[in-house]
This record gives C-alpha cells, sequence and structure tokens, in this order.
C-alpha cells in the first residue's frame, strides 16, 4: 500500500492481520457479554466506521446501527478539548443496550462527555468498545469496557483515523510522521 504525501510519512504501527484478529476476539466477547439481548451500536463518526463496518459482521446478537459526530481535531492534531455534537443519533436509545464504538480514546474528554450525556437519555446501559487507548494522554478516567490496542503517545493515522481528512484507507493502523517536525 504505497500512501503519500508530500512532507509526510507512516510508519506501521498495528498491521491489518493484528487488527482482524483484534475485531473478531472484541466481536466474540460481545457477542457472548450481551446473550441474544438486541444491542444498538452507536457509532462515532467519522473515525470509527471502518472499524464499525468490520466489527459489525463478527457480532452474533439483534444488531442496529447509528450514528454520531462530535467535534474533534479538525485540521490540527492537537485536541481543542471541547466536545459538541455535530450530528445527532437517529433514534431513541431509552431502554436499549447500547454499545459506544470510538476509534481511540486520547484524553477522555469525547468519551466522558458522551458517556453521560447518553446515560442520561434513559437506555438499559452504555457501554464503551474502543479500538485504540493512549493511556499516557488521559485527563479524566472513562470506562472501556472492550479496548483493542493501548498505544504509545503518538499521533496515529490509518483503519479510519485521520489527519486533515487524509489516510482513513490506509488497512493498518501507523504513526504519522511529518518532515517538519
Ligand atoms: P479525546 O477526547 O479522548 O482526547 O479524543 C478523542 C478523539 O480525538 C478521537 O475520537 C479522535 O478523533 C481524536 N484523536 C485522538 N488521538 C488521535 C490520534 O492519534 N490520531 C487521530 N487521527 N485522531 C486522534
Amino acid at each position: 500500500m504505497a500512501v503519500t504525501y508530500p512532507g509526510e510519512h507512516t510508519e506501521v504501527l498495528v498491521s491489518a492481520d493484528q487488527i482482524t484478529h483484534k475485531v473478531q476476539q472484541l466481536a466474540h466477547r460481545i457477542t457472548l457479554d450481551y446473550k441474544d439481548r438486541p444491542l444498538v451500536l452507536v457509532v462515532i463518526l467519522k473515525g470509527a466506521y471502518v472499524f464499525a463496518a468490520d466489527l459489525i459482521r463478527y457480532i452474533d446478537l439483534p444488531l442496529h446501527v447509528d450514528f454520531m459526530a462530535l467535534s474533534s481535531y479538525g485540521p490540527s492534531s492537537r485536541t481543542s478539548g471541547v466536545v459538541r455534537i455535530q450530528n445527532d443519533l437517529n433514534d431513541s436509545i431509552e431502554g436499549q443496550h447500547v454499545l459506544i464504538v470510538e476509534d481511540i480514546v486520547d484524553t477522555g474528554l469525547t468519551l466522558n462527555y458522551l458517556f453521560g450525556h447518553l446515560k442520561a437519555r434513559g437506555p438499559a446501559s452504555v457501554r464503551i468498545c474502543a479500538l485504540l487507548d493512549k493511556p499516557d494522554r488521559r485527563m479524566v478516567a472513562v470506562p472501556v469496557h472492550y479496548k483493542g490496542f493501548e498505544i504509545p503517545n503518538e499521533f496515529v493515522v490509518g483503519y479510519g483515523l485521520d489527519f486533515a481528512e487524509r489516510y482513513r484507507n490506509l488497512p493498518y493502523v501507523a504513526v504519522l510522521h511529518r518532515d517538519a517536525e
């Protein structure tokens, strides 16, 4: 795969095979934990859509998928610390078992806000599934029930994660190096 942009290069951190294996493991645990109970997957756009698309194909439960878009990094690689709902869910989650699917937990601000916000809508339960976790950067505690990989404090792209909308199509997770840095 030769996705390149001038002045930037990537270094594989989590391979496509490692991701596939982990996604299957997570889906298997989710399937066992919810035991035939219907599940609403709340997929956080845009970063989590690739992960979610793979994950749902291994979850063997009655499933409903909905999407939410939250404000995130924008064109820079620094968090704003401000969380805003840009696009809300289509359907009510009242009385439903909800699983939030997120690409990465960094400071935890986004998921901390969302977790509390969705709980206030009266679901039967809310849990979090995140592919990546950067524990060194955590500012607020977040209960991540299903976690893929812990990674070091590096800015990563690929498998749905972008830098200024680039690199989402990489089939692996890579550290982004910018030559000017
Ligand atoms: P938090 O609120 O936990 O600081 O940030 C969560 C959001 O920040 C993620 O959903 C993601 O959009 C973005 N983010 C955090 N770390 C990275 C990273 O290393 N790479 C990319 N592409 N986005 C990140």
